[in-house]
């Protein structure tokens, strides 16, 4: 059977990216849809290699963490003045509260307002985090995970295929619930092999793992990890709990569903 979602991870690092390599980014590509999720800093670069952007039907923002949005500012120049221009304006979902905040920070810089600077190339919207966002045949739905601030992981499907993208987030029963049977679950795993005291609003690598167990995933994939440690050891620390196929992610690495 032909793949239903393909995905491709255009950026994978966390808050300081790794060497050469970009924040949160992954297309998701299905046959009538083509969606980011999340375009962190550094991202624009990788997406050119993997689809010309003005074929993008949405982009959609799991948080307003700077790894996860900040190159919708130089998206926004490549919409106003080429390499490729599109047809229309390109919808880009945010959180609740996060139209504000991209409208303040572009207002730091754009003589214009932050008003015609954004809406120019994009039509801003908030995502209600309660009810399903449809894009074209992928449906997105979203369920808040335990972080610094309001985040969402996001569960994409069409027909049987489904890849849940955990976005930031603590060990989390919603989250785990969310995934549920999910073919893909990309997990953060932000804090690696180490540990946190605290409050925190991170994973572990082997706790990645305990949660694609907990929510019988049929693969996961570690994310938005840091150069610290080598990426066989996250894999392995996964490993210790889920029995399932475990990969890294890096940028550039595509998969079908
Ligand atoms: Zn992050
Ligand atoms: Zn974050």
């Amino acid at each position: 059977m032909a793949a239903t979602i393909r995905l491709r991870v255009v950026g994978s690092s966390p808050s300081v990216q790794r060497p050469g390599r970009a924040c949160s980014c992954y297309l998701l590509r299905s046959r009538d849809a083509a969606v980011l999720m999340d375009l962190g800093s550094g991202a624009l670069g990788n997406l050119h290699l993997a689809i010309d952007y003005p074929q993008l039907d949405a982009v959609v923002v799991s948080h307003m963490h700077a790894d996860h949005f900040l190159d919708v500012i130089p998206l926004r120049y490549g919409l106003k003045y080429g390499p490729l221009l599109r047809d229309g304006r390109m919808p880009v979902w945010l959180p609740p509260g996060g139209s504000e905040m991209l409208r303040r920070i572009a207002s730091a810089f754009a003589p214009e307002g932050p008003q015609d600077f954004l809406d120019e190339v994009f039509v801003v919207n908030e995502y209600d985090p309660a009810l399903p966002l449809e894009i074209n045949d992928l449906r997105l739905t979203f369920r808040r995970t335990r972080h610094y601030i309001d985040t969402y992981a996001i569960r994409a499907e069409r027909g049987s295929s489904s890849v849940v993208y955990s976005a930031d987030t603590a060990p989390c029963d919603d989250v785990v619930e969310h995934a549920r049977n999910c073919s893909l679950f990309l997990c953060e795993s932000t804090i690696g092999l180490g540990t946190e005291d605290g409050e925190r609003g991170h994973l572990t690598a082997e706790e990645a793992g305990q949660m694609a167990a907990r929510a019988e995933t049929r693969r996961l994939i570690l994310t938005h990890y840091s150069s610290t440690y080598a990426a066989d050891e996250l894999v392995e620390a996964a490993q210790s709990s889920y029995k399932g196929r475990v990969s890294i992610a890096d940028d550039g690495v595509e998969l079908s569903l």
